[in-house]
């Protein structure tokens, strides 16, 4: 009996436990449909990163006698499509837990024959959501808890590899794999697939992995993995990686288990990619965001320049360093007032590793509206950020040409400087004035 195996955010071949299920029944259809709805908010980065790994995946697929089968079109047409011309009985997946993916699957489960079944096996996390939860059977809003019960649950081991006896069925109709946006050739980006996600983290491992508790907030230093545009695209199974980790590298887990948690209480209150999860603070007043200001901070012309830096990272590389995407969170949010939905939504346009969980609700923490939030009072300051997370300026050099030529950490103040650095622009906000602002709007919060 054929089987279809419809990828999504799992585009690997191996430790794939839905690949497991749906090879056991005979001949395997390796599915991926290009799907508009997802396709629009994404921005050059991330399409041609998900073009070039089906190119990859396509490629591993050959290999072992396949092909990927690429349609184009709403799943809920697509997949039954080529459940009919493919004679096939089922249809694996990893489980989605977004907002959409739980809806589109639902809606392809209702599409498909009575006598089609539609099966869920595993999902794109170590433990899935809704899996941990605590005592009184409710689920976690808070990060310790859920990590402490999270690692207490545990997780099972890789699934073994069996590519090497899986029969594909590769007669089916496919259309080409698009080539990448135009825009995406002016953007750095990583290599793609499964074998890249393996190599990068075996060298990741090996170099700096002992290092990433003391260095990690360090965006001059290249300390963390890189890991997360592998992760979100499945090219590596968070399990993989955490069955590399030892006692040693708790700090590295607790990552991957934010990772997890946040996706757990984006399935649990879904209306959180959008609103405020702490609900008192929709009543807070905010800037209009078709501000030159607004404009400024997307562009990396604010005149701060750690601010700047990772704003240009972004554009430059589609990721940015996750100290630096706290401190534009909150320059965005404290120092020009603007609701933290509009540079949510400007991330995931450009992020390549862009994930509703991690960045709605890493846009809320930072802003002090959302799960475990950062007080709302906390306000980041750019400059003292700048000069402990960049301390002798590489960061801002790097990627601020116009202050290349200062050096050490005098790059975090230009304006202190008897010239002037040319065709840098001015502060466009006062730190301490708008600051002041921000703790008066969220007194409103209060009263
Ligand atoms: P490492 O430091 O090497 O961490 C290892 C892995 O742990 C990461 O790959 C990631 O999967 C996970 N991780 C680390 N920190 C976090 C975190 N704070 N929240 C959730 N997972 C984490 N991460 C995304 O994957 N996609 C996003 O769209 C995203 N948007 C963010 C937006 C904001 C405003 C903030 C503050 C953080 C956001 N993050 C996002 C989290 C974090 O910044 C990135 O995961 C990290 O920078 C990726 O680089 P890395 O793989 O080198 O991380």
């Amino acid at each position: 009996m054929t089987s279809v195996l419809w990828f999504r955010r799992d585009l690997r071949l191996r430790d794939h436990p839905a690949l497991h299920e749906a090879a056991k029944d005979g001949p395997v259809v390796a599915l991926f449909v290009l799907d508009p709805k997802l396709l629009k908010p994404a921005g050059a980065a991330r399409v041609a990163f998900m073009y070039r790994t089906l190119r990859a995946l396509d490629a591993d697929l050959h290999e072992h006698g396949g092909s990927l089968i690429v349609r184009r079109g709403d799943p809920a047409n697509a997949v039954p499509e080529v459940v009919r011309a493919a004679g096939a009985s089922s249809v694996h997946v990893s489980a989605d837990f977004g907002p959409y993916g739980t809806q589109r699957d639902d809606a392809v489960e209702k599409a498909l024959a009575d006598d089609v079944s539609f099966v869920r096996t595993g999902s794109p996390y170590a433990i899935a959501p809704g899996r941990v939860v605590k005592g009184d059977g409710e689920p976690f809003k808070v990060y310790t808890p859920y990590y402490r019960a999270w690692k207490e649950h545990g997780y099972r081991a890789p699934a073994s590899t069996i590519t090497s006896r899986v029969e594909w069925h590769t007669s089916l109709d496919s259309i080409d794999i698009p080539a990448d946006p135009p825009e995406a050739k002016k953007i750095e980006l990583p290599d793609p697939g499964e074998d890249a996600a393996l190599k990068t983290w075996r060298a990741y491992r090996k170099k700096s992995l002992s290092g990433y508790d003391k260095q990690r907030d360090r965006p001059d230093l290249d300390a963390t993995s890189r890991m997360s545009v592998y992760l979100k695209w499945g090219c590596i199974h968070p399990r993989t990686m955490l069955a590399d980790l030892g006692p040693g590298d708790e700090t590295y887990r607790k990552e991957l288990a934010w990772r997890e948690f946040y996706a757990t209480v984006l399935s649990n209150w879904p209306e959180s990619a959008r609103e405020y999860f702490l609900p008192q603070m929709a009543k807070m007043e905010y800037a209009r965001p078709n501000t030159k200001a607004f404009t400024a901070w997307q562009e990396g012309k604010t005149g701060f320049p750690i601010v700047d830096a990772g704003m240009r990272q972004l554009l430059a590389q589609g990721w940015m360093h996750n100290r630096v995407r706290m401190i534009v969170a909150s320059f965005l949010t404290k120092d020009l007032h603007i609701e933290w939905q509009h540079g949510a939504r400007h991330f995931m346009q450009h992020l390549v590793d862009g994930d509703l969980a991690s960045n709605n609700h890493g846009w809320q923490w930072t802003a002090g509206t959302g799960t475990d939030a950062a007080p709302y009072f906390r306000v980041f300051n750019p400059v003292t950020q700048g000069q402990k997370y960049d301390p002798s300026g590489d960061y801002v050099r790097r990627w601020v040409p116009e202050l290349a030529g200062i050096e050490g950490k005098a790059v975090h103040e230009p304006w202190d400087l008897d010239e002037q650095p040319r065709g840098y622009p001015e502060r466009i906000v006062d730190h301490k004035e708008e600051r002041r602002v921000a703790l008066e709007r969220y007194q409103q919060t209060r009263d």
